[in-house]
């Protein structure tokens, strides 16, 4: 039988970095498309998987074989400390939904993305994947980090009970083309890449939030994607795999700024708002184990990867998730 892989939020950040790949990737290379393989990228306008009926039929409009269950209710800081309980909720009824219509529908294998922010606060660095359920996570993103540890729970619940292959991938925080570019919702590169822009363009200072010192691993949506279709292909665990840069290779929000600088060529006044929160200090993550795994892996050099993202928003600005278009 032909697969037929369905990636829930297929339209987002990371779906639209699977497609890239799969579209551009040599065919039948380890992550090009395969013969026989049916790609389908679901938008939340095909199925609002909030929605047990929209749900199963969207399952038995495509008779998924495989899933990349990336449909989340997903922000940066600002809206994670905003919305604690939308994000607890919403995520939750999207992933009980897609993870019992996969089981009841005979999915064969199901991989949910998770994300470092499910960590404990508390805990001993560098993280790796048993520690997801160690301690609380840090209270900026609790309602976020709870749905997505349940997930993990019942992958593990849904292979004891039903011996489902579902499993989970956990990235570090992710940028690319087709990212969302909300000034106040969006995760820091994209908010900070808008913001030089406009900066830019209007002539006014660019403001970074916090102090700049906050460290993060990012990851760039076209290697995140190579390392899905690895998962999919080559990995057949309950255990989550942190899909992640090397420990090494955390960058500060203040070198984030200056790299967008660099990238949008910003000559004009550049300052940090401190009133603003710098949520949690640092979450290094350890990719020994997709390394060990996968073998040899090249990851997008940071600022190559970052200049591309750049040159596409500049370049798709009008069609871009911006969230302001009509007011600026
Ligand atoms: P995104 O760009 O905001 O895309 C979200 C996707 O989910 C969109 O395709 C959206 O559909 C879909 N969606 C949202 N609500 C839905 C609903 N109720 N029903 C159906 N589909 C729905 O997010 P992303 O950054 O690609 O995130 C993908 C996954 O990676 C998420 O699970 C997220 O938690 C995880 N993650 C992201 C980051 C990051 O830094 N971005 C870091 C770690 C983990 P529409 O296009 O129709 O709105
Ligand atoms: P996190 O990695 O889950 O914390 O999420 P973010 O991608 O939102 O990154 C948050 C870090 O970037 C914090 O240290 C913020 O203070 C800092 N930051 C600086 N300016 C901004 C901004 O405009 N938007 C966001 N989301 N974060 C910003």
């Amino acid at each position: 039988m032909p697969d037929v892989i369905l990636v829930t939020g297929g339209t987002g950040l990371v779906g639209r970095g699977i497609k890239w790949v799969i579209e551009n990737e040599p065919e039948g290379s380890r992550f090009g498309k395969r013969p026989g393989e049916t790609w389908i990228f679901a938008s939340s306008s095909e199925a609002d998987l909030k929605d047990p009926e929209q749900t199963r039929k969207l399952f038995q409009k495509y008779k998924p074989t495989h899933v990349i269950h990336l449909a989340a209710l997903v922000g940066g800081l600002f809206k994670n400390m905003k919305y604690k309980l939308t994000f607890l909720r919403d995520n939750n009824l999207i992933n009980d939904n897609v993870l019992h219509t996969s089981y009841e529908t005979g999915v064969k294998k199901v991989i949910s993305c998770l994300s470092t922010c499910v960590f404990p606060d508390k805990v001993t660095y560098p993280l790796d994947e048993t520690k997801i359920h160690l301690g609380l996570p840090h209270d900026s993103n609790f309602g976020y980090a709870h749905a997505k540890r349940m997930v993990d729970v019942a992958n593990h619940a849904y292979k004891d009970q039903f011996g489902c292959n579902f499993t989970s991938a956990i990235p570090t925080n992710v940028f690319g083309p087709y990212d969302n570019y909300d000034l106040e919702g969006a995760h820091v590169i994209p908010a900070l890449v808008h913001k030089c822009y406009l900066a830019k363009k209007n002539g006014t200072p660019f403001i970074v939030g916090g102090t700049g010192k906050p460290l993060r691993q990012f990851i760039y949506s076209r290697d995140l994607a190579k390392l899905f279709i690895w998962q999919l292909r080559e990995y057949d665990d309950v255990e989550p795999v942190i899909l992640s840069v090397g420990e090494d290779e955390e960058v500060s929000i203040k070198d984030v700024a200056d790299a967008i600088v660099k990238a949008v060529d910003f000559r004009g006044e550049y300052s940090f708002d401190t009133t603003r929160a710098d949520g949690q200090f640092r979450k290094p993550a350890t990719n020994k184990k997709l390394l060990s795994l996968i073998g040899d892996f090249e990851f997008t050099p940071f600022q190559k990867a970052l200049d591309e993202s750049v040159q596409w928003f500049l370049q798709n600005y009008d069609t871009a998730r911006t969230g302001v278009k009509n007011s600026t």
